[in-house]
């Protein structure tokens, strides 16, 4: 027996979290039953699990690597109708999902996947993937500074872990240093929040690395899917 949100998202209908939420809202009959406890146990060969309606099926596994454009949103819809990543996702059949979130103006590498199990893990706390951003920050930016970027920042829902920071560049004509940012956790608009922890502002922000995956091939706008043992890797 297994946890009916572990089932679902194992199938690829949905993240976890997303997954309890439909259980909540009331979406999913077990045999017939509407189950609104998350704590529902289910045996998935046998139970016959509907959500909204139509029966949970076990769906193959997709794992795509997205370079986002800047101005785009992670989320599957958005009311406002501002483009979405799905919107780059069309021709795809099978619901697939960000694995967490991109700022709507941060540019670069996301993974999008219908593989609920894989998501948990590496979004979860303890995973600490590591993921590599690209800043190009107004003004110049002091060594002193870049010291205490890589030691932990004081924002308000804690202290950072420490980071890894490369100084790239200045460039005089746009006034704009470059860094490389390497951070182990995820905290919301963490990067730009370190960033701006020190008066400066960010000017371009692009997720080049996400744990050994690199943006490498992949035009802004574009996807390719993952080699099998590149999955395998991140599992
Ligand atoms: N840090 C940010 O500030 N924004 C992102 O989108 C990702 C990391």
């Amino acid at each position: 027996m297994e946890r009916l949100q572990k089932v679902m998202s194992n199938c690829g209908i949905a993240s976890r979290r997303a997954s309890e939420q439909m259980i909540l809202d009331g979406r999913v009959r077990v045999n017939g039953v509407i189950v609104r406890e998350l704590g529902t146990k289910v045996n998935p060969d046998k139970d016959i699990i509907l959500v909204d309606g139509k029966r949970l099926e076990a769906q193959p596994k997709h794992y795509y690597l997205f370079n986002k454009p800047k101005g785009v949103i992670t989320t599957s819809s958005d009311d406002q109708g501002r483009p979405t990543v799905m919107d780059y996702f069309r021709k795809e059949k099978d619901r697939i999902y960000a694995v967490g979130r991109l700022d709507q103006n941060t540019e670069g590498l996301l993974l999008m996947t219908n593989d609920g199990e894989l998501a948990n893990i590496l979004m979860h706390p303890s995973t600490m993937v590591d993921k590599t951003y690209e800043v190009k920050v107004k003004g110049r930016i002091s060594d002193t500074i870049l010291q205490n970027l890589a030691d932990g920042v004081p924002l308000e829902d804690g202290m950072t872990a420490p980071a890894d920071v490369y100084y790239v560049g200045f460039d005089s004509k746009s006034g704009l240093t470059t860094i490389e940012i390497t951070i182990h956790e995820g905290k919301n608009r963490q990067v730009r929040r370190m960033i701006e922890h020190f008066g400066f502002q960010v000017h371009n922000l692009r997720r080049v690395q996400y744990a050994f995956l690199t943006l490498s091939g992949v035009k802004r706008g574009s996807y390719r899917s993952l080699k099998p043992e590149e999955v395998a890797e991140l599992y």
